[in-house]
Formats: structure tokens, sequence, C-alpha cells
């Protein structure tokens, strides 16, 4: 066995032809490098790999699941979101050095003999993707100015005007 094993890696010596499921559970600082640590990923992330076995290629898919540690954009309460990701790879069957299409990077040639395809670096990538580009707390009333936002419009009119439209209409009214 080799000593740099990967953090996520398949067994695909021998591996029959179907659908085989494999599961992981991992911590953030298992992948050694810092920047998962950052986004707040501190808690325990589940990953489930499917991969579909033909005569011809190995198609893969990631998925990650974990609890992330975030704070809210706008008033930078704490707070915890279930992020997931995915990401689907081709490992098709060649010689190695032949490259089939270079420019997209979810087709990879993998060796015939090979015995373990290594998705560390995969499952890192999945997983930063999966960090939600806006957070914002849905139930903490101190966090004013998102709330305000989310009611400002009135019911009665909503289908026929923007709140932007309605209070410029209340202001014709009052200066008419
Ligand atoms: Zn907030």
């Amino acid at each position: 066995m080799s000593k740099e094993k990967g953090v996520i890696e398949i067994r695909v010596a021998g591996l029959s032809e179907g659908v085989h499921l494999y599961d992981f559970t991992c911590k953030a600082t298992d992948f050694k490098k810092p920047e998962l640590a950052e986004p707040g990923f501190c808690n325990d992330i589940c990953v489930k790999v499917v991969a579909n076995k033909t005569d011809s290629e190995i198609t893969v898919d990631i998925e990650t699941k974990t609890v992330a540690e975030l704070s809210c954009d706008i008033c930078l309460a704490p707070l915890k979101k279930e992020v997931t990701g995915e990401y689907r790879i081709f490992f098709v069957f060649g010689e190695p050095g032949s490259n089939t299409d270079a420019q997209d990077e979810n087709y990879r040639v993998l060796d015939r003999n090979a015995s373990v395809i290594d998705l560390t670096e995969d499952v890192r990538e999945t997983l930063l993707l999966s960090k939600p580009l806006k957070v914002v707390c849905i139930d903490n009333p101190g966090c004013s100015v998102y709330h305000e936002k989310e009611t400002g419009g009135d019911d009665k009119e909503k289908n026929a005007k923007s709140p932007w439209r309605a209070s410029l209409e209340k202001l014709k009214d009052k200066y008419h």
C-alpha cells in the first residue's frame, strides 16, 4: 500500500462492470490544504461516490454533504447551513498520455491497469463549489435590513405594481 493514500479514493482494479456505491466520512482537515477551513467546513463531511463501470469507461458521481458554519452577510450572526455539492467525472479507458479532449476536465483518460482512482482533489473542489455565495439568516428579527426589504410590498397591489411604483403614486396623491 502506498503511503500517499488519497483521502477519497476508490479501488478499480478488478472492479466488475455495473454500479458500485461508496460512502466516506471525512473532515476538512484531512485534505491538508488550508482552503477548506476558511468557509467553515468544520463538521463531518459525508461523501457518496457512485461509480458506474462499463467496458469503455467509469462514470463517477460525487455527492458531498456537510453542515457549514457560516455567518450572515448582513448582520454577521453565526448560522449553520447544510450544504450539498455534486460533481460528475468520466474516466475513459485509454493509453496513458493519449488525451481525448484536453478542454473538458470532466473527461479523463484512465489507464486500464490503474488500481485506484484518487478523487481527493475533486471532492475538495466539489465542497468549495457547494459553499453558498450569499448567506442571510432566515428567522433572526435582529437582521433588519433583510426583513424590511422582504415585507416592503403592499399585498393588494403586488400583482399590478411594484412597491416602488406604489409609493411613487402615493407620493403623487399627497402633492396633488
Ligand atoms: Zn442576518
